[in-house]
């Protein structure tokens, strides 16, 4: 188990490599990378869709309108920005604030399961279509799935994922922002649960093998690449 700390400074690591990222095009038209921001060690985290223009010159997301929208949702269940994490789907704003392309998505999608991967949250909000096809790996748009946890594997671990409208969408839509506001009310309740059951982790059991002395002649740990002692391959 990390300490908050532990996730601060990898994530930071992460940040680090996503902020000269030139892995889309979106590279050429971006002022910022917005990598997202927020507590690395929080229990709940918000995927949105991508930066628009205020968050691509700010750096941060949810800036705009639809931020103040989503820091309202947030009071109103007792929670403000530092106790959440907040990102994007794509890191860089798509040029007029267009739909991401899958080439996008795809290229971005490891800092995502990277960020997924060391805040371990309990539930994952999607907001709007986009994030949630991703991480539900499937085409259901969001107003069939939205206010509906599901318990899903991401990267190594279960969550709770949670699909909402996306709060931009809620801004023009009176019965969306009603729905928004309900599926928003019910957060407390899913976190209150706790983590999912996790999936069985492989513990690599001691083989017979191990316990016994080495044939001559064959690399002992010091002889072997520090990342294959670490398990990295
Ligand atoms: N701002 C963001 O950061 N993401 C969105 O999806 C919309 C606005």
């Amino acid at each position: 188990m990390r300490t908050a700390a532990e996730r601060r400074e990898l994530l930071k690591a992460v940040y680090e490599e996503a902020r000269g990222c030139t892995r889309c095009p979106l590279h050429q038209t971006r002022t910022t990378v917005v990598f997202g921001a927020g507590n690395a060690d929080a229990d709940l985290m918000f995927i949105g869709e991508a930066p628009g223009a205020n968050e691509d010159r700010m750096g941060l997301p949810f800036v705009g309108q639809a931020g103040k929208l989503l820091d309202k949702l947030l009071v109103e269940i007792g929670l403000e920005r530092n106790d959440v994490f907040i990102c994007n789907t794509l890191k860089c704003r798509p040029p007029d604030n267009r739909d991401p392309h899958p080439n996008e998505i795809e290229a971005c999608n490891d800092y995502l399961r990277r960020q997924v991967d060391l805040i371990e949250p309990t539930v994952i909000c999607t907001l709007g279509n986009f994030s949630t096809k991703l991480l539900r790996a499937d085409s259901t748009g969001i107003s069939r799935v939205h206010g509906r946890e599901e318990v899903r594997i991401i990267g190594p671990r279960a969550v709770r994922l949670y699909p909402l409208y996306h709060p931009a969408a809620a801004l023009y839509t009176p019965s969306m922002l009603e729905a928004l506001r309900a599926d928003f009310h019910r957060i407390p309740k899913l976190l209150a649960l706790g983590p999912p059951a996790q999936p069985e982790t492989f513990e690599p059991v001691p083989e017979l093998e191990d316990a016994l002395p080495e044939p001559e002649g064959s690399p002992s740990d010091g002889d072997l690449e520090p990342a294959a002692q670490l398990g990295l391959f």
